[in-house]
C-alpha cells in the first residue's frame, strides 16, 4: 500500500515515518511533485487537516493523509489553536510563537493547554477522520532541544520534562500526533 503525507513539515515526517508500518510506504509531496502551497484556510483544526487531504486527492489523484496540529490554551480561551502556525506573524516563527505566548500567560496561574492533531485520511474516495489529544501545562521558560514548534515550552500531564527533553519515541508514545496515527494505523490495518 502507498499512501501520500501531505506535510513539508520533515518533523511531523520523521515522527509520523517512525508509527507507520514498513508495508506502508508514506510518499512525500516532493515525491508525487507537488511543490506549490497546500491551501490551508478552514476556521478549524479538522477543516485544515481535511482541505489539504481533498486538495491532494483531487489535483494529484494519491490517497493520502494530512495532519493540521494546534496549541488549546484554557487561559486563552481554547488560542492560539488553529492560529498555532502564525500566532505571532506570518514569518510562522517558532521562537516567536513560543516568546508570544510565554508573554500572554505570564500573569496567568492556570497554564493547563492541550495539544490536538487531526489527521484528515483520503482513501478508497471515502474520508475519515482521527483525532489525537496530548494534555499538559505551558511551562514558564524554555527547556529542551528535541522536538519543533511549541515543544519547548509544553509539558505533558505526569511528566516532569517538556516535549523538547524527550526522545523522539517518548514523545510519540504519549503525544497528540502519535495517538492520532495509531487511531490511522489501525484503520488502515482493518
Ligand atoms: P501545523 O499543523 O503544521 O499547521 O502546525 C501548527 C503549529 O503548531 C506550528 O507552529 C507548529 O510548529 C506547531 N506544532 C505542530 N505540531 C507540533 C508538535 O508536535 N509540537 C509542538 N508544536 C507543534
Amino acid at each position: 500500500m502507498q499512501l501520500v503525507f501531505a506535510t513539508n513539515n520533515l518533523n511531523k515526517l520523521k515522527e509520523v515515518q517512525a508509527l507507520i508500518p514498513t508495508h506502508i510506504k508514506l510518499l512525500s509531496l516532493k515525491d508525487i511533485g507537488c511543490f506549490e502551497d497546500v491551501p490551508e484556510t478552514q476556521s478549524t483544526i479538522e477543516g485544515n487537516a481535511i482541505q489539504k487531504a481533498e486538495y491532494i486527492k483531487q489535483h494529484y489523484g494519491f490517497d493520502c493523509f494530512a495532519d493540521d496540529t494546534g496549541l488549546e490554551v484554557d487561559a486563552l480561551n481554547g488560542t492560539p489553536g488553529v492560529f498555532s502556525a502564525r500566532y505571532a506573524g506570518e514569518q510562522r516563527n517558532a521562537n516567536d510563537n513560543m516568546d508570544k505566548l510565554l508573554s500572554e500567560l505570564s500573569h496567568k496561574k492556570n497554564r493547563n493547554a492541550q495539544f490536538k492533531t487531526v489527521i484528515a485520511l483520503q482513501f478508497n474516495n471515502k474520508q475519515h477522520t482521527f483525532t489525537g489529544i496530548c494534555k499538559g501545562e505551558v511551562t514558564s521558560t524554555k527547556h529542551g532541544e528535541e522536538g519543533f514548534g511549541y515543544d519547548p515550552i509544553f509539558k505533558p500531564r505526569g511528566y516532569n520534562q517538556t516535549f523538547a527533553e524527550m526522545n523522539l519515541s517518548l514523545k510519540n508514545s504519549i503525544g497528540h500526533r502519535g495517538k492520532a496515527v495509531n487511531l490511522l494505523v489501525n484503520f488502515l490495518n482493518s
